[in-house]
């Protein structure tokens, strides 16, 4: 049985680089991969301008309980005129900073009749100014190929006047849930049925990280069940997933099924807790990874193992979580002989040791705990770990980035 540190560089090496990539408008392309760095070609702001509603003078013209003529109201959008001595010009927040003006007064610290003002408190040379190219700096790189674009990179490009930016082409994920006792949601269950919880679960998940499940089939239990869902999800997508039937029952069939098909069989179970049924295995020279059906075995293995792959197939340029420090609250004694993860709550993220506190209930079919949990801690095997020591943790918000 494979270590979990291996298994997990393993599957993040297990598909290619996307290559393909494609212009998409700005309207559509949050939660896409850029395929290029892109250099600003702006100063950002473009001049310097006023952040603030108020007056533009020359800091030398301030004399305590003197009065200044009103020259011109520039609002923003407006063009300034040269600042003469001896006068203001009146600005708004995001208004040009007019030639040989230094400073800004705010408006509340200023009294204004007959066209002069007088301002009412010593203005500190340079205040309330935007200079220009204080937030980007034209021909530096502003955002670096391989990053998901979120609000924050969408609103730099757009600073920029772009309205298209080069993506990758989106990674296709065919998903496949499997098993006899499976009802879908929204249909009659009978008694001895569940509903299926793992299609839409990781058709969040995926969702999560900018990728698309771009079809999702199940399959019952039978070699041409799962044979033809293979056939129609490996022609349409570029890596597939597949849910239950990994074990070691009767009606496990996913292995033998892709051994059938003339599929290489990679990796099979990982010394991990929950998840080791997992496989990675590889068909018409497209990656397969065989998820654990249990829904909190599926979680777990998509955050740790399956995200950093698809991380990788779409061109991102980190695939792997970061590994965080904090202290175990519990009342328990854990660990065991593989690699645990549990579900825990980390309280007082800003803390140098956060406190991690495990959801009461581990079992590996608990969703409860899924819906609860914000991070995974590492237990590490062969270990024995109780209230107070130090245990590394994956915060869920950066596994499904
Ligand atoms: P399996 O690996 O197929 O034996 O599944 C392990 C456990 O997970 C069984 O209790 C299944 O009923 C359950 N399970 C498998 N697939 C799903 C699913 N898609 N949604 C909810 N539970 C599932
Ligand atoms: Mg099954």
């Amino acid at each position: 049985m494979l270590d979990f540190d291996t298994a997990q560089s393993r599957l993040a090496a297990a598909g290619p680089a996307p290559t393909t990539t494609q212009e998409v408008p700005l309207t559509e392309c949050h939660g896409r991969i850029l395929a290029q760095s892109v250099t600003a070609t702006l100063d950002l702001p473009p001049s310097d301008n006023s952040a603030m509603d108020g007056y533009a003078i020359r800091h030398a013209d301030y004399q305590a309980g003197g009065s200044l003529p009103i020259q011109q109201r520039c609002y923003a959008g407006d063009t300034p005129e040269a600042l003469e001595p001896g006068k203001t010009i009146r600005l708004y927040t995001g208004s040009v900073m007019p030639e040989g003006a230094d400073t800004v007064v705010m408006q509340e610290n200023v009294t204004e009749a007959n066209e002069q003002i007088t301002i009412n408190q010593a203005p500190t040379k340079g205040s309330h100014v935007r200079y220009q190219g204080e937030d980007v700096r034209a021909n530096t790189e502003m955002i670096a190929a391989g990053t998901k674009l979120d609000a924050g990179e969408i609103a730099l490009l757009a600073s920029q006047g772009m309205a298209t930016v080069t993506v990758f082409a989106s990674l296709k994920i065919g998903l496949l849930t499997t098993g006899d006792e499976l009802a879908q949601p929204g249909q009659p269950r009978t008694p001895e049925q569940i509903y299926n919880s793992n299609s839409p679960m990781l058709a969040a998940l995926i969702a999560r990280l900018g990728a698309k499940p771009h079809r999702v089939l199940h399959a019952v239990d039978t070699p041409e069940a799962i044979t033809k869902a293979f056939q129609t999800l490996l022609d349409e997508c570029d890596l597939v997933l597949t849910v239950g039937g990994v074990s070691v029952g009767d009606k496990d069939l996913v292995k033998p099924t892709i051994e059938q098909m003339g599929g290489t069989m990679d990796l099979w179970r990982v010394r991990m807790k929950p998840g080791r049924p997992v496989a990675l295995a590889h068909a018409q020279n497209k990656p397969i990874v065989c998820l654990p059906g249990n829904p909190v075995s599926a979680y777990v293995v998509f955050a740790l193992l399956v995200a950093p792959l698809i991380r990788t197939m779409q061109g991102r340029h980190t695939v792997l979580p970061s590994t965080r420090y904090g202290r175990l609250a519990t009342t328990r004694t854990l660990g065991g002989s593989r690699e645990e993860f549990l579900r825990v709550r980390v309280h007082g993220q800003s803390d140098a040791m956060p406190t991690i506190e495990p959801h009461t209930d581990q079992g590996s079919a608990i969703i409860n705990s899924l819906a609860w949990a914000n991070a995974l801690a590492r237990v590490p095997a062969d270990s024995s770990i109780a209230d107070g020591d130090t245990i590394t943790f994956y915060e869920l918000a950066e596994c499904l980035a």
